[in-house]
């Protein structure tokens, strides 16, 4: 799971020898000088491990005969090799005997080295509470010397150890301020470190396009600085995300691409994880023909236990699809044993599946009360993990997603405010519209109603020539007439009216004395003087060329006289002033009918009316008759 190999390419491999064959020639260095060059060897192992530690060998003696400053640096380059081609045993020997001198000297850089390494070491064997206390205790060390370099590398390592427990939150929170602080300080190596850390994490989350992507850098920046250890390791990385990706052609090429480049390599250790990768891709292709070959291939080659842990687990797998069931027994149970060694794997999914494939194997034993057994054990455990990392997951998608809501929060606002403008405008325009049409209507109702009033007036001004004499101004003869039978008909019995006709006398005269339109004013002034002098209900036509009829309604036959006497006196004592101004006088004559039940129609009583104004003019003109008594008034 944790640490990579190497391959040396032609070129490093002469460096180092010339390097190597350097430090042989200068053999009796002085103190000082052989902790400096002990110190500065730092980078060896990441170029070649192999190379490195038989370099270191040829030092050995020099070195710990020396000073203890050449000694401490001896051990911590020594085991910082060993743990990168996993030779764990000689690594711990190795820290071992770096703590013992460091104990002497007190060096601040080679405290937190000896931590860092026992953190990588217990990362290395599982033991992942114990790489987290050596971290913090790395990091709080060097955090205190200032030794800024070191306490980013540590940080990195920390994040790997979240990484393995599945804690992807604090994993990717260590890693990511690490990766900012390196990139600012221009440490492309801890960069490149992170960008690995980050191709894992993302790997495990299931993110597997985001962690090639990471590991794709680190493997740039690994190649920059020719550290041709973590090249690999980092298309180790890339096999392995296009393995968990399913793209297993593509895991299989990046495989062999790491084999190829470990197959210069003289320990064979070296390439586990080659085998190991292309072994579990072939598992994982359920192809156990060719898997079973590979699987045992890794298994005896050295390796960390956890990854060997896997491989039985497989193998186990295999042997129950062919039948091999005591051979999967054995591999199930050497798969067991380890994770019994290996506490803090306790409980996770590695370990678990173990139960799964102890039930698969107890079925194919027709073993089913332990298979059933088995397998609740399992998914009791698994749906406990599973409930615990998914809330980790969600937490680590969380960040992500608040971004995203965050950026769609800002879209939605700048979308409303568009929006609401939009509707402002449209509101705008609609008030316009809505103002214009609201002006439209009210000119249109406006241009209605004096069409309307024009055409009311038309038809009053219409309506009253129909029934309006032209030259007085008076009712006509139909209408009077109407009038009269009206009231003959719809007037209750007994209602009292009485209707007069009126003759200017001796009319001829004075249109053959003074000329016609004389006469019309004579006539429109006599029109005048009627309408005055009876009352405002009274009914006033002209029925003739100078003949009037009078309707005087509610009104008893006496007081009715007494009117129209009033009028025969006005007429006679008016000066009527011609149009050429010279004055005459003038009389009229009229003869009266009052209503009575015996009449039913306009023409009887009319006929009447004229009979009285018959004997008026006979009886000498200028006075009034009634049909019952003549001579009322002279
Ligand atoms: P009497 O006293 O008997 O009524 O004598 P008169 O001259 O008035 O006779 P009559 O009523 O028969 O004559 C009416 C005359 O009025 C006849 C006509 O020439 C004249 N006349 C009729 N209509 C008009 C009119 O509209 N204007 C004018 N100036 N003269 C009219
Ligand atoms: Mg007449
Ligand atoms: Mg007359």
């Amino acid at each position: 799971m944790t640490s990579q190999l190497i391959r040396i390419s032609m070129p490093a491999r002469i460096k180092q020898f010339f390097l190597a064959s350097a430090l042989i020639a200068l053999a009796p260095l002085c103190h000082a000088e052989l902790a400096t060059e002990l110190y500065s060897m730092k980078a060896q192992a990441y170029i070649n491990s192999e190379a490195a530690i038989d370099q270191l060998n040829t030092l050995k003696n020099t070195a710990v005969q020396q000073d203890l400053r050449a000694e401490q640096w001896y051990w911590l380059r020594l085991a910082e090799a060993q743990g990168i081609i996993v030779l764990l045993d000689d690594m711990q020997i190795s820290l071992n005997a770096a703590a013992n001198v460091i104990k002497q000297t007190e060096n601040a850089e080679a405290q937190v080295q000896l931590l860092l390494l026992q953190g990588v070491l217990a990362q290395n064997n599982g033991a992942l509470a114990e790489s987290k206390t050596h971290f913090t205790n790395a990091i709080a060390q060097a955090m205190a010397a200032d030794l800024k370099h070191l306490e980013l590398r540590t940080r990195v390592e920390l994040a790997y150890t979240y990484t393995l427990e599945d804690n992807f939150q604090d994993a990717l929170e260590t890693n990511h301020l690490a990766h900012m602080e390196a990139r600012e300080l221009g440490d492309i190596f801890i960069t490149a470190l992170a960008e690995d850390i980050y191709g894992a994490i993302y790997g495990y989350m299931d993110q597997y396009e985001e962690s090639i992507a990471y590991y794709q850098k680190a493997l740039a920046g690994y190649q920059q600085l020719g550290y041709q250890q973590y090249t690999s390791s980092a298309i180790f990385g890339i096999a392995t995300s296009h393995r968990y990706w399913g793209k297993y052609q593509e895991a299989l090429k990046y495989f062999h691409q790491h084999e190829q480049l470990l197959s210069h390599t003289t320990r064979e250790g070296s390439k586990f994880y080659g085998y190991y990768g292309i072994a579990t891709t072939l598992a994982a292709m359920n192809n156990c023909d060719a898997a079973l070959p590979a699987i045992n291939k890794a298994v005896n080659t050295e390796g960390p236990k956890d990854y060997k842990a896997e491989l039985y687990k497989l193998q186990a797998k295999c042997y129950i699809k062919q039948q091999q069931l005591s051979e999967a027994e054995t591999a199930l149970n050497a798969a067991i044993d380890i994770f019994a060694q290996l506490p803090d794997l306790t409980d996770t999914n590695w370990q678990i599946e173990t139960l799964l494939i102890a039930a698969k194997l107890a079925q194919a034993n027709n073993n089913y009360p332990l298979a059933f057994a088995l397998l609740s054990n399992y998914s009791e455990k698994k749906s406990r993990i599973d409930s615990a990392t998914y809330s980790e997951k969600m937490i680590a998608y969380k960040a992500t997603l608040e971004n995203q809501q965050k950026d769609l929060k800002i879209k939605l606002l700048t979308e409303n405010a568009k929006t609401q403008q939009l509707t402002a405008n449209n509101q705008m325009r609609v008030n316009k519209l809505q103002k214009m049409l609201l002006i439209g209507l009210s000119l249109t109702v406006l241009i209605i109603l004096a069409f309307v009033y024009i055409l009311y007036k038309n038809l009053k001004r219409i309506s009253e020539l129909s029934i309006r004499d032209e030259l007085t101004g008076l009712y006509n003869r139909r209408y009077i007439f109407n009038y009269l039978n009206n009231i003959l008909s719809n007037e209750k019995e007994g209602k009292q009216f009485s209707i007069i006709i009126a003759d200017i006398d001796n009319f001829k005269q004075i249109n053959d004395n003074y000329g016609h339109p004389a006469g019309d004013s004579v006539i429109k002034a006599i029109a005048k003087l009627s309408l005055d002098t009876l009352r405002m209900t009274d009914v006033v036509g002209r029925i003739g060329g100078e003949e009037f009829l009078f309707i005087l309604p509610r009104i008893p036959p006496k007081q009715c006289e007494e009117i129209v006497s009033r009028l025969l006196q006005a007429v006679r004592e008016k000066a009527f002033t011609l149009p050429n101004g010279e004055v005459i006088h003038v009389t009229i004559s009229m003869g009266i009918c009052h209503n009575s039940a015996d009449i039913t129609d306009a023409k009887t009583i009319f006929h009447k009316a004229d009979e009285a104004l018959y004997v008026s003019k006979n009886n000498g003109k200028d006075q009034i008759n009634s049909v019952e008594n003549a001579a009322l008034s002279t």
